[in-house]
């Protein structure tokens, strides 16, 4: 199916490690929507903020290196690919430091402001999946489709570890995973929480396919319903 036939827009929101991203990566593929992953712009800004030598709660600084920055999301069949200023951060964000400063440069309202808008911008015209922390609930609040994808803190931490290959420790994972829960659950502004009207999927003990499953068919029910 392609775009022109499915402008959905499907929001995908949930904490660090629950499966958003390979989730969204297969509904994009299976429904032809693009998938815009909202952490990596998060990301790239603090790549930006740490080579800069900034500190990541120091505001004003960062609002004033946001006004000249430009980040592009470019939705690829194999995942998004990340432009800051026209260079492919793509591979450097996923860095351990940047992940962690990404996490704290996203409490500044005017950074979310700003990411927001572009993020607004981004899936203007629907046919998207968007995945994140506040998709559902501030950035396309009208979404046709809410997901809250969430699992224990444990089983994230297995699966965030068994993704890197076993680099590290799992305890090591895990206090990282509790920290930036932490930080997007009680920030001021747009904390992370289920949309109202959400559908909350608890993936602690589902296998991926089974998550798939269950979105895929409220997508087409919802299409079958327009
Ligand atoms: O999703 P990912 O782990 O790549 O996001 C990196 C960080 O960016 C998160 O820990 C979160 O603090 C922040 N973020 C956010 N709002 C979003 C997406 C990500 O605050 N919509």
């Amino acid at each position: 199916m392609s775009q022109d036939h499915c402008p959905l827009i499907i929001a995908i929101d949930g904490p660090a490690g629950a499966g958003k991203s390979t989730v969204a990566a297969r509904l994009a593929a299976r429904f032809g929507l693009l998938n815009l992953e909202t952490g990596a712009m998060y990301r790239a800004f603090a790549l930006k903020a740490l080579t800069q030598g900034l500190d990541p709660g120091n505001a004003d600084a960062l609002e004033q290196l946001a006004a000249g920055t430009q980040i592009q999301l470019l939705p690829t069949p194999s995942g998004n690919r990340v432009l800051l200023d026209g260079e492919d951060v793509t591979a450097r964000i996923r860095q351990p430091e940047v992940t962690y400063a990404a996490s704290q440069v996203s409490v500044h309202p005017a950074i979310r402001r700003w990411m927001v808008d572009l993020q607004r911008q981004l899936g203007a015209k629907g046919g998207i999946v968007m995945e994140g922390r506040d998709i559902g609930t501030v950035v396309f609040p009208h979404a046709d489709i809410k997901i809250f994808l969430d699992a224990s803190p444990e089983a994230r931490s297995e699966r965030r570890y068994a993704q890197s290959g076993g680099a590290g420790s799992q305890q090591a994972v895990l206090q990282e995973i509790r920290e930036r829960d932490e930080r997007d659950r009680t920030r001021a502004q747009s904390p992370l929480r289920p949309a109202a009207d959400a559908v909350v999927i608890d993936s602690t003990s589902l296998t991926l396919d089974e998550v798939v499953a269950k979105i895929e068919a409220l997508i087409t029910a919802r299409m079958a319903a327009r």
